[in-house]
């Protein structure tokens, strides 16, 4: 398979778990005879030192005319009192925007050997392992008009969204659920709002579709509960933008660290813009110490998502899987026993697992 990735590593750690991602991808294109062709361009902070806007024109155009886009981070104190068409932020809006990028999917999994560092108990957070997609470009964040009335004294924000808009993020959500256990939890809140009303009638009509698939709905508010109580209870949940961004970022705080979680953000034509959730962390930029699996799990969500290669995708998650289990751990992490690594090492780690396919070979004889 060919196929052309466009790299924006953006500012702070984003270059340095940029260049594990490329490593992990040139290995796995080694590995399975694909030819994978890179193409590197700025966004955010290092597009506005370089070219005085945070999203140059020939970034988009890469953007627009790659298979997939993989992005590290954006943002820096640098650039913080920048007026605010110069804040590197923008750059990421706007080339969500420009790819109109609809799906956002954040898969979260609670790693054995990363249970302690969860605010909730190991015993609640075991075994959980779920997908949140979230509509990305429609609901309340986008409703016209916002506005002040009467003088400031009220105000209006509209929650809307068209058929159209809800069918295909609902058709995103039941098939990213026949890719896993085949569970789907649509999260509305039905008993008061109209749009959520069309959105469960929705995903009632789409049911008969993918009869493979189990569908549960859920109000938010005992969705926001359950998150916390009984994580293990979900595979995949849908729902709209303002539900999926709270719900999403409650979510993320389940594995107990930031530097372990992807994300994918996808349009109708498949193609993706891939990314960690994490920031640049300017706190640790530089120093060779960040944690590069989000990013790594982020290349390999765009293996699945835009390029369909669930093998290898596959591959990538059990390495990064097994040498977490095998002890090594980056600074982020705090594993009581095992054996701490930069940036560099825990990259060679899960690339060398790759082209070894073999976990136990290659610990022992390159690491001990
Ligand atoms: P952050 O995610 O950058 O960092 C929060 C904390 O987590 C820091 O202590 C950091 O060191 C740690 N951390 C994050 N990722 C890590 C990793 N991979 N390995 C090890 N430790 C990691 O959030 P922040 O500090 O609130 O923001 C810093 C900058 O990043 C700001 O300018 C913010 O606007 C920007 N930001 C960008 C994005 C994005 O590009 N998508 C997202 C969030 C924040």
């Amino acid at each position: 398979m060919k196929k052309q990735i466009v790299l924006l590593p953006g500012d702070g750690i984003g270059k340095e778990v940029m260049n594990a991602a490329r490593d992990v991808l040139t290995a796995i294109a080694e590995e399975y005879n694909h030819t994978f062709s890179f193409e590197t361009h700025e966004i955010g902070g290092a597009a506005i030192d370089q070219f005085g806007t945070p999203l140059p024109e020939t970034t988009v155009d890469a953007c627009k005319q790659a298979d997939a886009v993989l992005l590290g981070a954006v943002g820096g104190p640098k650039w913080d009192n920048n007026p605010s068409h110069l804040r590197p932020e923008r750059g990421l809006l706007g080339i969500r925007k420009a790819l109109d990028l609809y799906a956002n999917l954040r898969p979260i999994k609670g790693f054995k050997n990363l249970l302690h560092a969860s605010p909730l108990k190991e015993e609640v957070v075991a075994g959980s392992d779920l997908l949140i997609v979230r509509e990305l470009t429609g609901g309340l964040y986008f409703g016209t008009p916002s506005e002040r009335r009467d003088n400031g004294q009220s105000v209006v924000d509209t929650l809307y969204y068209t058929r159209k808009e809800i069918e295909r993020i609902v058709d995103k959500a039941f098939q990213a659920a026949q890719g896993r256990s085949g569970r789907l939890t649509s999260v509305d809140k039905a008993n008061v709002l109209e749009s959520s009303k069309l959105w469960r009638e929705i995903v009632e009509e789409k049911k008969s579709q993918y009869p493979d698939v189990k569908v549960e709905h859920v109000l938010v508010d005992a969705a926001a509960m359950k998150l916390v109580t009984n994580p293990s209870h979900f595979d995949v949940i849908v729902t709209e933008n303002m539900f999926g961004d709270i719900l999403s970022d409650e979510a993320s705080v389940l594995t107990g660290s930031l530097g372990m979680l992807p994300s994918a953000s996808l349009n109708e034509t498949g193609v993706g813009l891939y990314e960690p959730v994490h920031g640049s962390a300017p706190d640790i930029a530089g120093k060779g110490i960040a944690n590069p699996v989000a990013m790594i799990l982020s290349a390999a969500l765009m293996l699945r998502y835009s390029f369909g290669l669930e093998t290898e995708a596959k591959l990538i998650e059990d390495a990064v899987q097994s040498i977490l289990d095998a002890g090594f751990y980056t600074a982020d992490l705090q594993i009581a026993e095992g054996r701490k690594v930069n940036t560099e090492e825990m990259t060679k780690l899960i690339v060398d697992y790759i082209r070894t396919l073999n976990t136990s070979k290659c610990i022992a004889s390159c690491y001990y």
